[in-house]
């Protein structure tokens, strides 16, 4: 077993590092898909569930890695956000409860209070008719509560780890009967503090606990929790979706001269309230500079570059993430480093040096990713290269309305 892990690692390594992001792929070692609902075997109050939750069809990720789960197999779902992982642990956790005991009989872990609450959610939804109990177990709210709403017994605990490790050390929440374990956005959680907590977590479980990981990337961490804790792990690996300029609208400024970006950017600021956004540049000292200016007014931002190393920019990325860092600058070279699916409005302060990186910013893939608003500084000289990128893209880039708030 040993062996086949590491020839696995091996192969998970190459395979994300040869991630291209214009193909949309599943690789995996399970060879079957099953691609609608109907065919799952699940329970019919379950069934129920996800028809009325609004799902129609499995996305790809649901079709590889409901029935092995079900099945009972140790499964890693290595895809980005916004493709369904969440609702197939769900669902797959679902059918295999027995919902007649109030045992707690599967343990799923995420990175934040909110992550997991949202999964709380989910897992209730798709449950709806299954009476089924789901507890969010999360930092910040009133420890005896939590341990009192334990007691009553929960078939599915979802938690940060923190309060999760405290509770079972308490013996509040009982891991006798626990069955499953779900490890959520695993190489957020293991390149956090959160490290032993979960190791201790693990060592807590029955023997034989199957475990479910799903991650965006399988970083070193990843993969020794993978080797320690798992057992020929069915691999599921849903390659970068092509990406896609459906449903963002695109807007140009005519900002003539170079020199009347950064008003144009302030005013900005001014008219749209923004939540969060990216700019992206053209060079590593435009994109320092700019964050210099920026920091002049009342804005918190970062800028983030190649010569950056890997921890610095991991550093930023996470902020970014957790909503502390509003305005994330950068160079387009990084572009296909950042996830900005999440992100619903990006600025092209330099429009992209060539056109195929136009879509690496702004462009989002996942089936079911985010929506957004890219605007474009366009100064007399980039006329002609935003002609070139609508007419390569064939999609409309319009003039920026005054009232776009
Ligand atoms: P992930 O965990 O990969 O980020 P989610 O499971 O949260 O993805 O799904 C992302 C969005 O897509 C959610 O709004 C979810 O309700 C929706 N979704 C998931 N699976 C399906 C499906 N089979 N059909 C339609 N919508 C789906």
């Amino acid at each position: 077993m040993h062996d086949d892990n590491l020839e696995w690692q091996q192969t998970t390594l190459q395979m994300v590092i040869n991630i291209d992001p214009d193909v949309s792929e599943i690789e995996s070692n399970w060879d079957e898909i099953v691609d609608n609902f109907n065919n799952m075997d699940l329970k019919p109050e379950l069934l129920h569930g996800i028809y009325t939750y609004g799902f129609k069809r499995p996305s790809a990720i649901q079709q590889h890695a409901i029935v092995p789960i079900i099945k009972g197999h140790d499964v890693i779902a290595q895809t980005q956000s916004g493709t369904g992982k969440t609702a197939a642990f769900s669902i797959s956790i679902l059918q295999k409860l027995n919902c007649l005991s109030r045992c707690t009989q599967a343990l799923i872990l995420a990175p934040t209070r909110e992550r997991a609450q949202q999964i709380q959610k989910v897992v209730v939804a798709l449950g709806n008719y299954m009476n089924v109990d789901c507890h969010a177990c999360v930092g910040g709210t009133n420890v005896r509560e939590d341990m009192a709403k334990l007691r009553e017994g929960s078939h599915v605990v979802v938690g940060t780890p923190g309060r999760v490790c405290d509770m079972i050390k308490r013996r509040t929440l009982k891991t006798d009967n626990i069955e499953i374990f779900c490890l959520d956005q695993a190489n957020e959680m293991l390149s956090r503090d959160f490290k032993d907590q979960i190791y201790e977590v693990f060592q807590l479980l029955p023997q034989g606990t199957q475990v479910i990981l799903l991650s965006a990337t399988m970083s070193t961490e990843v993969l020794k929790v993978t080797e320690k804790f798992m057992r020929g792990p069915v691999q599921i690996l849903v390659k970068r979706d092509k990406l896609t300029l459906e449903g963002i609208k695109q807007f140009y400024i005519a900002v003539e001269k170079e020199e009347w970006k950064l008003d144009t950017l302030r005013d900005l600021y001014q008219t749209i309230t923004i939540t969060q956004a990216i700019i992206f540049c053209n060079t590593r000292q435009k994109a320092d500079w700019l964050m210099e200016q920026m920091d002049l007014g009342e804005f918190t931002v970062s800028a983030m570059h190649g010569d950056m190393d890997q921890e610095q920019r991991e550093v930023l990325m996470r902020e970014f993430h957790s909503g502390s860092l509003r305005v994330l600058i950068t160079t387009d070279l990084l572009a296909h480093d950042i996830d900005v699916q999440q992100v619903s409005l990006v600025i092209n302060y330099d429009l992209p040096t060539n056109r195929e990186n136009y879509i690496h910013c702004i462009g989002r893939g996942g089936q079911f990713g985010r929506k957004g608003v890219a605007i474009n500084f366009v100064a007399t000289d980039d006329v002609r290269m935003l002609m070139d990128i609508q007419q390569f893209y064939n999609t409309q880039i319009d003039e920026m309305p005054l009232n776009v708030a």
